[in-house]
């Protein structure tokens, strides 16, 4: 019997774009694909952050460039940006990490107009336009795997965060029709949808009564970390997952369980 060689969790001298790796869970991915040998872009706004972590990438004997990067730049700047990119990974992007996110938690009655727009603009439309851009040339390329970072909110619910929660709820459905569409280029799409994951940002608020409330709907009765979506970065940036598409895969420790 031969042993299959074609499904495996390797990303060595794979091409990936991470979008929102200047902090949080797009740093932790970098980290990742990097120490399993993938040729990285890190992009983001804040550049001297994503120059720290190209830096400590390349000490480690890992692969990074930068590109300063708005999502909600609009399409040309994109372009632009996934063009530099191209050109960094050597004509090639096999892979995209989609993870550029915001959140802004307010009462439902007090959201302003801006902050619909700051938060779809990002999540959703920022999604959208980085990932075309990148299919595009995926397109002339052969194929590639696009990863979109949804959220459990995109299915379940939390006060204080509709734009959030009905941006997310668009990535899962956008990550499905997606992959319908792009099925014959070779491409293929999904997305990991994280449960409570501890970063810098809302460490403190699991502290809080509200927090502490929170994580008792979590069968696990513990915050993940960010190494804990390892599993599911590698396996979709990966060939494991070459019959996997319009998948969302949930990381959540079992939130909504308990
Ligand atoms: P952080 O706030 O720590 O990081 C967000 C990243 O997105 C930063 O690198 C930021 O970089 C980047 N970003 C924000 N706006 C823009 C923009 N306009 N253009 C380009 N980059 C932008 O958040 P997390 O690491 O926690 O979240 C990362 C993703 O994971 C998000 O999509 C989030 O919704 C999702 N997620 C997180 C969960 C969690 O528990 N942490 C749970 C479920 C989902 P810069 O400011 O330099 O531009």
């Amino acid at each position: 019997m031969t042993t299959p060689t074609r499904n495996t969790f390797d990303v060595a001298g794979r091409g990936i774009l991470i979008t929102g790796a200047s902090q949080g869970l797009g740093a932790n991915f970098a980290r990742t694909l990097a120490a399993h040998g993938a040729k990285l872009v890190l992009a983001a706004r804040q550049v001297s952050k994503l120059e720290a972590l190209q830096a400590e990438i390349e000490a480690a004997g890992g692969s990074a460039a930068t590109v300063a990067m708005d999502v909600t730049s609009g399409a040309a700047a994109i372009d632009a940006a996934i063009a530099e990119t191209a050109e960094k990974l050597g004509g090639r992007i096999d892979v995209l990490i989609n993870n550029a996110g915001i959140a802004v938690s307010k009462p439902f009655l007090k959201l302003t107009e801006e902050d619909w727009d700051a938060t779809v603009d990002t999540n959703l439309k920022g999604a959208f336009l980085v990932a075309q851009a990148v299919a595009k040339r995926m397109v002339e390329t052969g194929g590639g795997s696009i990863v979109n970072i949804a959220s459990v909110l995109g299915t379940e619910v939390m006060g204080n965060l509709v734009p959030y929660c009905a941006s997310k709820a668009g990535v899962n459905h956008m990550t499905r029709a997606m992959a319908l569409e792009l099925a014959r280029y070779n491409i293929r799409v999904n997305a990991i949808a994280p449960g409570y994951i501890e970063t810098d940002i809302n460490a403190s608020f699991f502290e809080t009564e509200g927090g502490q409330k929170l994580l008792r709907k979590v069968a696990q009765r513990k915050l993940g970390a960010a190494v804990d979506l390892d599993g599911a970065l590698l396996l979709l940036s990966s060939d494991a997952s070459a019959f996997m598409t319009g998948s969302v895969v949930t990381v959540d420790g079992g939130f909504g369980l308990a």
